[in-house]
């Protein structure tokens, strides 16, 4: 049983180390409410309409087939936590779901309903952009002076890993026909973080990567995230409010015009990047990062890895593994940007933009692999491990207490921070 306990909380420790970590928001923290009457959903993409129904040759035939169902999107929420699954993958809601007496089951709140859960159901399932190929602006972190984080031994630098990551990325997007560049072409050069965004802009991207690699006074602390901004009306989620008035707290959160395709481009590639590298999910997460804020297009930072852990260093230094990992941010971009963003990691189709779109994804549904027990629906075991009770309701910590997050170490949290923000990466 004690085994059992310390598990639970060395793995709590994990997701919670280092960065980003925060106690769900209370309600004296919540912003103002959105203006009446916005339309978050029209800057969107539309909703997921039906296909077009393929012609069909007129045949005296009994009723056709009904179409082949796709799989249905899997949340899972616990009441009191701001941690979420969708289609397995952990995702940071901007407030913590809520216990519904009528269903008996948590649910999202009404903000996260609209602005992470109907981003996913409500997918596109057609290609970002057509009749020309697609551009992605990759950049890779840091750069020149700017090292970024370091392994322990000082040996491996962010800034090389980053680029050679993106690098990788660029030569399988580019393999499909898709328009690639870089903020920053080696690692003797630096672009300042607006320049970063304002350069995709100049070039008009499609969509916006950035690529970083994590660090953590714990060396236990691994596995991968993707940030993208909040929501409008959302708070990072590494929102501290005993950080006191500095903080965002005080603001109106606006998000970026985005918000739709920055949640689906970051679930995409999140899932993907799992699922291709092995690392621990350690979720989507919202950040008001420079390069993703400032961002006109669909944005997303990933962090790959801890050049802090061994485990995870040790993937990030051999060849195969980074390529697994800038396999898993392609495939991420290409789900986002040809709409097989369908629930169930759907067979992933290399090729040309033209050969995918010809190829529906409820053609490519079969050829995925079933996953062994799936109707079976796991138990989240991370969310598990994170809330001792499921569905009690959650009481805000005291006021002013650094250490109020579970398994949090506060000088671990603090370190982070205060290099994030050396680095400019926070405001
Ligand atoms: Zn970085």
């Amino acid at each position: 049983m004690r085994l059992l306990r310390s598990a639970a909380a060395a793995a709590a420790a994990i997701l919670f180390a280092g960065c980003a970590s925060t106690p769900p928001a209370t309600e004296g923290e919540a912003p103002v409410a959105p203006p009446p009457g916005e339309a978050e959903a029209a800057a969107e993409p539309a909703p997921a309409a039906p296909a077009p129904a393929p012609e069909e040759a007129p045949a005296p035939a009994p009723a056709p087939p009904p179409a082949p169902k796709g799989k249905p999107w899997r949340f899972s929420y616990t009441a009191g936590s701001q941690l979420a699954k969708a289609d397995g993958v952990l995702l940071y809601l901007g407030r913590a779901a809520a216990f519904d007496r009528k269903t008996r089951k948590a649910g999202p709140s009404e903000l996260d309903r609209k602005s992470t859960v109907a981003p996913l159901l409500q997918a596109r399932n057609k290609p970002l952009v057509s009749g020309r190929p697609l551009r992605v602006c990759l950049d890779p972190g840091h750069g020149g002076q700017d090292a970024g984080a370091r392994s322990a031994d000082g040996r491996t630098l962010e800034k090389t890993i980053a680029l050679d990551i993106a690098q990788r990325v660029a030569r399988l997007l580019r393999k499909d026909g898709v328009e690639v560049f870089f903020t920053r072409p080696d690692d003797r050069t630096f672009l300042p973080l607006p320049d970063r965004p304002a350069l995709a802009r100049a070039k008009k991207a499609d969509l916006f990567v950035s690529v970083h690699l994590n660090a953590n006074a714990s060396a236990s602390a691994r596995g991968v995230e993707t940030y993208v901004v909040p929501a409008r009306g959302m708070e990072s989620t590494s929102f501290d409010a005993s950080r006191g008035a500095s903080d965002e707290s005080r603001q109106w959160w606006p998000g970026n015009g985005n918000d739709w395709g920055n949640v689906q481009l970051g679930f995409c590639i999140q899932r993907r990047l799992v699922a291709a590298s092995g690392l621990p999910d350690r979720g989507l997460r919202r950040a008001r990062f420079v390069v993703v804020r400032e961002a006109r297009v669909p944005a997303a930072l990933v962090e790959c890895g801890f050049l802090t852990n061994p485990r995870d260093l040790a993937l990030l230094r051999s060849e195969n593994g980074r390529e697994k990992i800038a396999r898993g941010i392609y495939e991420g971009i290409f789900d986002f940007a040809y709409g097989t963003m369908e629930p169930g990691l759907p067979a992933h189709v290399p090729g040309p933009p033209v050969v995918v779109r010809a190829a529906p994804a409820s053609a490519a549904a079969p050829a995925a692999p079933a996953p062994p027990g799936e109707p079976a629906a796991p138990a989240p075991r991370e969310m598990l491990e994170f809330v001792p009770s499921a569905v009690a309701p959650w009481t805000p910590p005291p006021p002013a207490a650094p250490a109020s997050v579970p398994g949090e170490d506060p000088a671990t949290a603090a370190a982070r921070a205060a290099a994030l923000r050396a680095a400019g990466l926070l405001d």
